[in-house]
């Protein structure tokens, strides 16, 4: 089957390709870039002729909950991976912290089974201690043998210095980085930022600080070990700076945003819902400022969803007792679009490397490429577009986002890979 993307922009950072023709895909592969399309080639073809479309290498999130095995009821692995091609994803990796935590190389295989058949390739991130306890260490050999792109206790900051060091140790022989959920368990426990408006709502603060120890912790073990040290999630201003500072020094320190992290800020907390609650939480203006600026001079190298669904009578309780987390695969493309790329904070090439480039990278996963006889992994997107999102749609289980109904400039609108063409809710084999 052949898929033709008519007038469109094609644009791969890491080729310095920029450039607006037709591009061919036949069985998926790319057959061909530029030029015009033939009647002969458009003979038989899935056109898709629409105005202004950028065709990008494929998205990837670094960063997501996939709930299985434990909470099937919140997602699993076919919901997630649906939600995944629906939000312009070709790849994703998956935390660990699941019931039982994958720590094992069969936990890995029982995921690998279930992800058979998607567009959206899953790549496991194990964990750092045997069952997410910190105490011992994983068998961390075996679980990059098993396809274990990099370990992290997500959910939780390694549980010690010591911990956290061997862990370096043994993941840098592997090659492969630590994410850390950067939060002192003792510095924290709130509900939301620590702050004025924690103090005006009433709710108990998570204070920045709380981040910042444990970031400064791993920079410092990073450059004592040599290992890759990754920061998941970062939110605040000084962690940021600990990171920019630790590259300048040549440390291996790299770093994820979400994209509630850039758009939303403590103070939207007001009204008490629940989909408002996340760790770590939604933090100050000041807080965001200095995000965007990360962003801009890549400090920050990638944009992570943090997908985390939650069943509805979880996600409804008082806020305090809720638990943390909100949907991200459909709406990271659209936030980074409508709120980077609309709002001139970074050009729509630095937002397809933050998307593309920057977490394959972190995980030293080859980088798709736009060009003839590669196989079409591709996100195509349209800038442009003005829509409202509407969570009862979801691919995914679950319903708990801050962005139900939010109006969007800019979409993802099909993905390809493994084969495969994700266009508008729906996959079909090419
Ligand atoms: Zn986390």
């Amino acid at each position: 089957m052949k898929v033709i993307f008519k007038n469109a922009r094609f644009i791969d950072p890491e080729r310095k390709l920029d450039e607006t023709g037709d591009l061919l895909v036949e069985e998926g592969v790319i057959r061909r870039i530029g030029g015009t399309t033939t009647e002969e080639d458009a003979n038989g073809a899935d056109v898709i002729d629409r105005e202004g479309l950028i065709v990008a290498p494929g998205f990837f999130d670094m960063h997501v909950h996939l709930r299985e095995p434990g909470r099937e009821d919140a997602e699993t692995v076919q919901s997630g991976l649906a939600a995944a091609a629906n939000g312009g994803f070709t790849g994703v990796a998956y935390m660990p912290n699941t019931e039982p935590a994958i720590d094992s190389a069969e936990a890995i295989a029982l995921v690998k089974e279930k992800a058979r058949g998607s567009l959206t390739e899953a790549f496991p991130i194990a964990a750092v201690s045997v069952g997410r306890k910190g105490e011992a260490l994983s068998p961390m050999a075996e679980l990059v043998e098993a396809g274990a792109v990099a370990f992290s206790d997500d959910g939780a900051a390694v549980a010690s210095s010591a911990l956290l060091r061997r862990a370096l140790e043994y993941s840098n022989m592997f090659g492969v980085p630590i994410v850390e959920h950067c939060e002192d368990p003792d510095l924290a426990g709130g509900a939301m930022n620590e702050g004025y408006f924690s103090t005006i709502y009433g709710l108990p603060g998570v204070p920045t600080v709380a981040e910042d120890v444990i970031v400064a912790r791993g920079v410092l073990l990073a450059e004592f070990t040599g290992g890759a040290f990754h920061v998941a999630h970062v939110s605040s201003k000084r962690s940021i700076e600990l990171v920019r500072d630790a590259k300048a020094r040549g440390i291996r320190v790299t770093a994820e945003i979400t994209p509630h992290h850039f758009t939303l800020v403590d103070e939207d907390v007001k009204t008490y819902d629940t989909n408002y609650k996340m760790n770590p939480p939604l933090r100050s203006r000041e807080d965001l400022e200095a995000a965007l600026e990360g962003l801009k001079d890549a400090t920050i190298d990638a944009i992570a969803s943090d997908h985390a669904p939650h069943a509805p009578e979880d996600k409804e309780r008082e806020f305090i007792y809720a638990p943390n987390g909100v949907l991200g695969l459909e709406t990271a493309v659209p936030l980074a679009l409508s709120e980077l790329v609309g709002k001139k904070v970074l050009s729509i090439e630095t937002t397809i490397e933050k998307f593309a480039l920057g977490p394959r990278r972190i995980l030293n996963l080859p980088i798709p490429k736009i060009a003839e006889g590669e196989p079409a992994n591709l996100t195509v997107i349209d800038p442009a577009e003005v829509w409202t999102y509407d969570a009862a749609k979801s691919k995914s289980k679950s319903r708990n986002t801050p962005f139900d109904k939010r109006l969007f400039t800019g979409k993802p609108v099909a993905a390809m890979n493994q084969g495969k063409l994700w266009r508008d809710g729906e996959m079909k084999t090419l």
